[in-house]
C-alpha cells in the first residue's frame, strides 16, 4: 500500500551552505508509517504548487526565529538567528497546504510560523519580555521532559495525546503572544505560555511548542502526534 509522503522543512547552514534537519524528525515520521521527504526552501510559485500538490502532509520543523517584521515589529535586541528565505517559503507552503485542506503539524518554530502566517504575533524573547515565566530553554538533553502542560479537554490535541496533563521538553526562547484569527490555543504551560494551537476551520492543522521528535522513542504521547499526522495524511 502506498504510504503517505510527509514533507519536512529544513534549516540552512549559511556558513557552509547546506540544508539539514534532525534525524529524529525523519525517524518520527517513519515510525508512524509515513515517508519523510526533506524540503529545501522552494522559491517559484510553480515549484511550491507542484510540491504541495504531491505531498500528503507538511511538518514545519524547529529552528531559528521568525522575523518580527512578519507581525509588524522591529527586532528586539534578544532576537536570535533568522532566515528570511525560510520564513517566506514556510509561510507560502503552509498557505498552499491550508488551501488544499492537507494536514500540517508545526513543531516549536513551526507553531510560531503557523501563528505568524495566520496573523498572530510572538514574544521575541520570553526571558526579557515575560520575566516571570518558567524556564522554557531547558539545560537538560531534549529527550527529558522538564515542565508540565495542560491541554484543553475536548480539543483535537487532547484526543491525540490521550491526556489533558503531560510533561514536555522545552527548548524555545520565543512563544506565541497574540493568537492568530482562526487558531485556538489548546495547551498551556503553568505560567500561561501557549504550548499548543489548532485551527477550527481546517481538517488538521496543529502546532506544539515542545519537541515531540526528541521524545517519541520513549514517550507514547509524543509518538502519537506523529501517528496522528500520518494517519490524517492517509496512512
Ligand atoms: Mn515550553
Amino acid at each position: 500500500m502506498a504510504r503517505p509522503c510527509i514533507g519536512i522543512t529544513t534549516a540552512h547552514n549559511a556558513g557552509q551552505d547546506y540544508y539539514y534537519c534532525r534525524n529524529s524528525y525523519i525517524g518520527g515520521v517513519r515510525q508512524a508509517g509515513g515517508v519523510p521527504l526533506l524540503l529545501p526552501p522552494l522559491v517559484d510559485q510553480d515549484e511550491l504548487l507542484s510540491c504541495a500538490g504531491r505531498l500528503d502532509a507538511l511538518l514545519l520543523s524547529g529552528g531559528g526565529d521568525a522575523h518580527p517584521s512578519l507581525f509588524g515589529e522591529q527586532p528586539h535586541c534578544k532576537l536570535g538567528e533568522f532566515d528570511p528565505v525560510r520564513d517566506d517559503f514556510e509561510i507560502r507552503m503552509l498557505r498552499l497546504m491550508i488551501d488544499l485542506g492537507k494536514p500540517v503539524l508545526g513543531i516549536c518554530r513551526g507553531i510560531q510560523v503557523i501563528n505568524v502566517a495566520l496573523g498572530g504575533s510572538l514574544y521575541q524573547d520570553l526571558v526579557s519580555q515575560q520575566p516571570q515565566s518558567l524556564q522554557h530553554q531547558q539545560g537538560a538533553p531534549r529527550r527529558y521532559p522538564t515542565h508540565s502542560v495542560t491541554v484543553r479537554q475536548g480539543s483535537k490535541l487532547s484526543d491525540i495525546l490521550g491526556a489533558t496533563r503531560l510533561q514536555v521538553n522545552s527548548l524555545h526562547h520565543q512563544a506565541i503572544k497574540d493568537v492568530a484569527p482562526g487558531l485556538q490555543a489548546t495547551a498551556w504551560a503553568d505560567d500561561g505560555v501557549i504550548e499548543g494551537v489548532e485551527a477550527s476551520g481546517h481538517p488538521w492543522l496543529l502546532g506544539v511548542q515542545w519537541h515531540p521528535e526528541g521524545m517519541w522513542e520513549h514517550d507514547q504521547a509524543a509518538a502519537s502526534l506523529f501517528r496522528a499526522l500520518v494517519s490524517a495524511a492517509g496512512g
